[in-house]
């Protein structure tokens, strides 16, 4: 694809050949246009051609071994050669050698020997040879002023014949002072056997050492070891090849090591030439536009490319020496966003720059460690023999992080999650890696964050059937392969049914019957449990107004229904709700919400708002699994809630009597609900003990498989109708079994 500002160079180029050239028939190639700002218009007597020209240096002549080869026969074989120089070409006459041209060179018309060319500028070579150059924001800018320059029109003949003049006149030294004035290089002419027969000194200080006296002297015994053994191969390859041969190198100056280019050519077997430029600008620019490309600005630390590169070159050695073993450890900060969003960003930069220092402090040299992107570093540990080993440096960044960290006023916890996963001959790809690694960090955050995973196979199969379940859910969705059962909920001090919770079901053609517990955070991660809360939500609401036209039904009869997460925090949940309990003319105290503690505490201001927004509908409110989400206790009186669910690990935990945790944590959550005259629900009360225990701190209702399991809507509604038996409630004991 050419670009509009390539077109338009191509446009105005064009434009220029045809008045000057009086030929619009160049061909040219778009390609290099967006690296060049030179371009060199060239026409010989069979070749007319347009030359982009984003390198430093190139030979015109007649041989096809010059960059930009003339067809003509007035054209010498190497008859000039173009420098880049402070942001635009010299033209010199002759070859890099420094042999003259034949017929000379004219520069608007005028015979030179070497010439800073300007945008505009036209060189004859020979009368039929010519060539215009421009510089391409000129050819934009001024393209009027250079088509119509009258002494810009090209004149051949008149060019040719004071070409010839020129040439006479010609030192015909070794041509070797042509270059003097515009060439910084030295170039160091010798022969095959090194012994150097002529030197173009440098004004360049790096090279005050290599000058005349050098003459005779042997090439060999004048530079380092490594630059003259670089010499000799290059020598042998030029013999072999007849091209130049380049390399770079050190040299050693007034105490101080400059980059330098070599460039070896042989103009016959028994003369060479060795052009030595000095490239330490260059190389500084090319350096740090390389460390800057391949680092990160904020933390100095290498960047995603760079470490994919050598994560790259790990896997290829492990995979030529299976002895060598390394691991590759994705790390990613917990609760970032929260820092970043809360906080602004300049201290969340400052942040990572902490981090980024801590986990640096722990590695050793030999280890690389990267800021992969935001809150993501990736970190490869060389030659680590055993899982384990692994596994302490994993512990070993983890403690590093774990102390806090203060930024203007505020202290900060950090923590993070870790994957790991250690190099083996199925990897032959960095992305496969880092693939792994990245799920078992995910793990790891899912596992409650500041842990680390290794990845294993087991892991990898795990995905695979998320995927897969994520698309069956959205088939079962479309199919209503869900269903909605019903736990019924007991006041334990009547014995009577009070109401049920719906909880939800999936029938599945393959994989039959499928808990809540092995599809609700996936249905929560993936986003479709909205569309699933939204469903059980009506559904129950159906079911409830459905009982309540039952004649002789308790018009206290309640169902509760679980809010996910993302319905809690969608902004239209209230107005959803009201829509329902109008459509549905339920008694908005016959339906009650349940939220689990975790999600409450995310962001506990912002439940306490949406749940005066519910109350004000008239629902109630329960927090469930009460006891497992860390809440401050002090914090409960500020929730405006009708009912607290007591977790049911805390209730078999009852069964445990060595253990007093359970009853301590159950009856201090019974107490403290009722000092806040909050009503208290016990889940999963599945025996006798359960139930007396739960009876005698005056809990007040419970749920659980010593009542009932969760019964399909018609078994629950044959409950309602009492057309069900209810036996363990009327045989339930009222003293504690000795
Ligand atoms: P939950 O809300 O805490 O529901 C109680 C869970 O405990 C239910 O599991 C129930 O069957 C189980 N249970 C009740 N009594 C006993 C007992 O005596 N012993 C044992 N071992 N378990 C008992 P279930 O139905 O598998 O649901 C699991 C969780 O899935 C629910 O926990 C709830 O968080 C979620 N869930 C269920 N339905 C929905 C729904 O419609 N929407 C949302 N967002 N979440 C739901
Ligand atoms: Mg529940
Ligand atoms: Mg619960």
């Amino acid at each position: 694809m050419i670009t509009n500002r390539e077109k338009s160079t191509i446009d105005a180029i064009a434009t220029i050949l045809d008045r000057s050239f009086n030929n619009k028939a160049f061909d040219i190639d778009p390609a290099n246009i967006a690296s060049s700002v030179h371009v060199l218009v060239v026409k010989g007597r069979e070749t007319q051609e347009v030359y982009f020209l984003p390198n430093n240096r190139y030979t015109i002549g007649r041989n096809n071994d010059n960059d930009i080869q003339i067809l003509s026969k007035g054209v010498s074989r190497y008859h000039a050669t173009l420098y880049k120089r402070k942001g635009t070409f010299w033209i010199i006459d002759g070859s890099t050698n420094g042999t003259p041209s034949t017929n000379g060179l004219l520069i608007n018309q005028k015979a030179c020997k070497s010439s800073k060319i300007k945008s505009g500028d036209t060189i004859s070579f020979c009368s039929d040879s010519y060539a215009v150059f421009f510089e391409i924001e000129l050819v934009h800018k001024n393209l009027n002023s250079l088509v119509n320059s009258p002494d810009k029109a090209l004149s051949p003949n008149k060019a040719l014949n004071s070409a010839f003049v020129t040439a006479k006149n010609q030192n015909e030294s070794d041509g070797i002072e042509n270059f003097l004035s515009v060439i910084p290089e030295l170039i160091i002419k010798f022969d095959s056997s090194g012994v150097i027969k002529n030197i173009k000194e440098s004004k360049d200080n790096v090279f005050s050492a290599y000058g005349k006296s050098l003459i005779e002297a042997s090439i060999f015994s004048c530079f380092s070891p490594y630059i003259s053994k670089r010499i000799s191969l290059a020598m042998g390859a030029a013999r072999m090849t007849g091209n130049a041969q380049a390399f770079d190198c050190e040299i050693d100056a007034n105490n101080q090591k400059t980059s330098c280019e070599v460039e070896v050519s042989m103009e016959n077997k028994d003369v060479f030439f060795a052009v030595f430029r000095n490239i330490q600008s260059r190389k500084h620019i090319e350096n740090k536009l390389l460390h800057d490309a391949l680092h990160d600005n904020l933390t100095g630390l290498p960047n995603r490319s760079f470490f994919i590169k050598k994560a790259d070159l790990l896997i290829q050695k492990r995979r030529h020496n299976k002895k060598h073993a390394f691991a590759l450890l994705f790390v990613d900060i917990d609760k970032f966003k929260i820092i970043n969003d809360s906080l602004g960003h300049l201290i969340g930069d400052e942040f990572i720059v902490h981090i980024s220092k801590r986990l640096k402090k722990c590695l050793r040299p030999q280890d690389i460690i990267a800021r992969f992107g935001g809150d993501e570093f990736t970190i490869l540990i060389n030659d680590v023999s055993s899982t384990d080993e692994a596994i302490l440096i994993t512990r070993r960044l983890q403690t590093a992080l774990a102390k806090p960290i203060k930024l203007e006023g505020h202290e900060l916890m950090p923590s993070a999650s870790i994957g790991i996963v250690l190099s083996n001959e199925c990897y032959t790809n960095v992305n496969d890696m880092l693939r792994d690694a990245d799920l078992a960090m995910y793990q790891a955050k899912a596992g409650g964050r500041s842990r680390f995973e290794i990845f294993d196979q087991e892991m990898h199969q795990k995905v695979v059937n998320f995927i897969k379940l994520e698309s069956d859910l959205r088939q079962a969705l479309r199919r209503n392969e869900f269903k909605l059962f019903y736990q019924p909920i007991v006041c334990l001090k009547t014995q009577k049914l009070v109401g049920f919770e719906a909880l939800i079901r999936w029938f599945n053609p393959d994989r039959g019957l499928v808990n809540p517990t092995e599809f609700i955070s996936q249905a929560e991660e993936t986003g479709l449990i909205v569309p699933l809360g939204e469903w059980a939500l009506k559904e129950g609401c159906r079911q409830l107004d459905n009982w309540h036209q039952i004649a002789g039904v308790d018009p206290d009869l309640t169902l509760n229904i679980n809010l996910s997460s993302k319905q809690f925090s969608s902004a239209n949940l209230t107005q959803h709700i009201a829509d329902l309990l109008e459509v549905f003319s339920i008694n908005p105290k016959n339906l009650k919400l349940e939220i689990t503690e975790s999600i409450i505490m995310e962001n506990s201001q912002f439940s306490i708002d949406v749940f005066h927004r519910l109350r004000k509908l008239g629902v109630q409110i329960c927090i469930d699994d009460f006891g497992t989400g860390y809440s401050s206790l002090s914090y409960l009186h500020r929730f405006p809630i009708d009912a607290l669910k007591i977790d049911r690990s805390f209730v078999s935990a009852m069964d445990d009597a060595a253990q007093n945790t359970g009853f301590a944590i159950a009856q201090s959550v019974v107490g403290l609900a009722h000092n806040l005259g909050v009503k208290v629900v016990a889940e999963g009360i599945e025996n006798a003990r359960h139930l007396v225990w739960l009876r005698s701190f005056q809990c007040d209702y419970g749920q659980g498989y010593f009542f009932a399991k969760p019964l399909n809507a018609e078994k629950a509604t044959a409950l309602v109708k009492g057309e069900m038996e209810w036996s363990y409630i009327q045989n339930a004991p009222s003293r504690l079994p000795s």
